[in-house]
């Protein structure tokens, strides 16, 4: 039996259970990425928050980290909608790198949603830790060669909680799915800290194309009533970037006048 067979053999497996029947797995290398990237995150994550508190408390501007945790939070949610916007609408599972690596899970996941139950913490939250990783190396190096400024160490207090909160975005996400997760993810999840599975699931409602934010779907209905991923659609468009779907009907015209 061919790869392709095989794979459309175990894809209609389970067509109405959410479960594709798929075991998916990273190449080596990307395996790698996502294991070593995992140990590193939180050591980085670690030494820069420690590094700018302490620079804040000697500053005696401790009292920003509480201003720096809901802008956090909030930056977190944003990021998670507007990475996870860019997947579903643009590109295709094809494009080389993106493709495989980030548009090609989120399209699955419209399929197939509780695909993201079967995979280990390392494959969840992998992928985000390599992405993060550089920006807190980054991060480091900035306080390094600017040990005084007091603004830098807040904004490393705050770029260092949305990049974990970033992290932790598709551990959030696959709770929204499970269909018993633990207490304490229910308790989160009741308290609106986390993604809500309610709330998530007018995502994957018809037109799909609403709460696309996923950490702790805050920001939805703020983005949802000013409109802010059509506005975005609409400036790329205007400067020549078209979506994966403007693109398809293109090309379907372009063939049917052939
Ligand atoms: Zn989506
Ligand atoms: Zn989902």
């Amino acid at each position: 039996m061919s790869a392709s067979v095989k794979d459309k053999v175990l894809l209609e497996r389970n067509p109405s259970s959410g479960y594709s029947g798929i075991e998916e797995h990273s190449g080596p290398w990307h395996s790698f990425l996502e294991y070593s990237t995992c140990l590193v995150f939180p050591v980085l994550f670690g030494l820069n928050v420690h590094w700018a508190t302490s620079r804040l408390y000697e500053l005696e501007l401790l009292w920003l980290v509480a201003l720096a945790i809901p802008l956090g939070a909030v930056g977190g949610d944003l990021v998670s909608g507007v990475v996870h916007w860019a997947a579903d609408t643009y590109c295709s599972e094809k494009t080389p790198v993106v493709g495989p690596s980030l548009v090609k899970p989120f399209r699955m996941h419209h399929i197939y949603p509780r695909d993201i139950c079967r995979h280990n913490l390392v494959e969840t939250v992998g992928n985000v830790c390599i992405l993060a990783v550089p920006v807190l190396g980054l991060c480091l190096y900035l306080m390094w060669i600017m040990p005084q400024s007091g603004w830098l160490a807040f904004t490393v207090v705050c770029v260092a909680l949305v990049t974990v909160a970033t992290v932790a975005t598709n551990q959030f996400h696959k709770w929204a799915h499970q269909e018993h997760p633990s207490t304490v993810a229910r308790w989160l999840q009741r308290t609106r800290l986390v993604l809500e599975p309610a709330h998530h699931q007018l995502h994957h409602t018809e037109p799909f194309n609403k709460h696309y934010c996923i950490t702790n779907g805050w920001l939805n209905p703020l983005l949802n009533k000013i409109q802010f991923f059509r506005r975005l659609e609409a400036t790329l468009t205007f400067v020549g970037i078209e979506t994966a779907k403007a693109k398809d009907k293109r090309l379907s015209r372009t063939t049917t006048a052939e």
